[in-house]
């Protein structure tokens, strides 16, 4: 019924391609692509081991080449492209996507490698070349953004006339007993983490220090833990199709640990982005020394612990939600719903931890109401211009169960 090409093999990749090949009646052809191949070919490896599907197709692709993509697009014809690489690839896949008439999921949008700044604007800009090619672009379909951005829409059309306060809250409590690791791509994270926190408050938005606003906040099941507020994308686009939203944030929880090591990679330089040279002795033994050129974010994240191997220690689990405040028949009304995974449960399904397993399971639902025809738009859209009823209805039945609490205090 259904073509899918996964671009990417790290955390995320794994767990979407593990259920996507569950979700037999839809997928009926699968192909993971992504820069290493031997990563693509354990996925599928691994899947003919524990799912016991083999028809999973793999290749070798530089998602930063539009011509590479094309050519593999074009022999492959897939319905839909999910891109599980990185941020950096997103409009080069987009633009793939387009020559070869296919269309187009992500779960993080575009930022630029030289600048640590990302906005929809980049991706927003192709709205009028999807629609007119009748293809359908599905923004930001993981954990946050996407659930997120899926549960305030469930809120605004069920529970509220009008949502006037919405607070993402994202605790990780789980710990895989290292001391310093990122639960996704170490660049990606921590370029994230050391920006400036931004939140949208009466109509325009409002910059603070990195991490200058925090609060103890409560989570289900877990208890209290301290949150920072941090600039993150759903916000954008919530903000746009929400109209009525007076403030909207975004929080997220770090332990005291993560935090001081994170201050010394920043007092050392070495969150930096931008190139240096260094000296060095050739690879080839020759003695000979070369000038090499390295970033040192890129190469801090190759001496961390990679996130895909998190999994098999990691205990406890994450709490993510939405807290909202609103209007429905003129009371004023708060609804806090949310999602706890553990950690344990996501390895013993996947092989990997829960943030890839939060953030695998929605690519992995997005795509199933695509190729059911459920979800399909042509243009550019953020998932919460979708129906979210469907989305939710999976959530339960394909490992993210949710719950709700009415007119309770949120704390915020
Ligand atoms: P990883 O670093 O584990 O995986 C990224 C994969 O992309 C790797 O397999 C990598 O290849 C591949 N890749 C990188 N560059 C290229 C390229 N030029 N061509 C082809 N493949 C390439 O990242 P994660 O799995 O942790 O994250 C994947 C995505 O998910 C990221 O965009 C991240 O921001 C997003 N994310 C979204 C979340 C959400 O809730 N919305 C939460 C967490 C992550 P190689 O193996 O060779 O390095």
């Amino acid at each position: 019924m259904g073509k899918l090409l996964i671009i990417g093999a790290g955390g995320v990749a794994t767990v979407a391609a593990f259920k996507v090949a569950k979700n037999a009646d839809v997928f009926t052809e699968i192909m993971i692509a992504s820069r290493t191949k031997s990563k693509c070919d354990k996925i599928a490896a691994d899947i003919a081991r524990v799912v016991g599907r083999t028809d999973i197709r793999t290749a070798q692709v530089d998602a930063e080449s539009v011509p590479q993509l094309v050519a593999l697009m074009r022999d492959f014809r897939p319905d839909l492209v999910m891109n599980l690489a990185l941020p950096y690839q997103d409009l080069t896949i987009m633009d793939a996507c387009l020559q070869a008439g296919c269309s187009y999921m992500d779960t993080a949008n575009y930022e630029p490698k030289d600048e640590a700044h990302f906005e929809y604007s980049w991706q927003w800009a192709y709205r009028e070349r999807f629609e007119k090619a009748g293809l359908t672009a599905i923004l930001g379909c993981g954990f946050d953004p996407g659930v997120t951005s899926i549960f305030t829409a469930y809120a605004a059309k069920h529970h509220f006339d009008e949502i006037h306060y919405l607070d993402i809250v994202d605790c990780n409590a789980g710990d895989h007993h290292h001391p310093f690791a990122t639960n996704f791509n170490p660049e990606i994270n921590i370029r994230e983490i050391t920006q400036k926190g931004l939140y949208w408050q009466d109509g325009k938005y409002v910059e603070t220090e990195p991490l200058e606003i925090h609060k103890t906040l409560h989570y289900p099941n877990i208890g209290a833990r301290e949150s920072y507020l941090l600039h993150h994308e759903e916000i954008e686009s919530l903000v746009i199709n929400y109209p009525t939203i007076k403030r909207a944030r975004f929080w997220v929880t770090f332990g005291e640990a993560y935090l001081r090591h994170l201050e010394v990679i920043q007092n050392i330089g070495m969150d930096r982005i931008d190139e240096l040279t260094y000296r060095a002795e050739k690879a080839d033994g020759s003695g000979e020394m070369v000038d090499v050129k390295i970033v040192p974010l890129q190469f801090l994240k190759a001496v961390l612990p990679n996130p895909q191997e998190l999994g098999e220690n990691y205990d406890g689990e994450t709490s993510i939600g939405c807290r909202i405040r609103g209007v429905k028949d003129g009371k004023e009304r708060t609804y806090y719903v949310y999602n706890n995974c553990s950690h344990r449960a996501a390895y013993e399904e996947t092989g990997m931890q829960g943030v890839s397993y939060t953030t695998g399971v929605p690519a992995c639902i997005g795509a199933r109401l695509f190729m059911l025809g459920l979800w399909q738009k042509p243009g550019v859209h953020n998932v919460e211009e979708f129906d979210p009823d469907p989305f939710m209805a999976e959530l339960n039945k394909q490992g993210l169960p949710w719950h709700e609490l009415h007119d309770i205090d949120l704390e915020l």
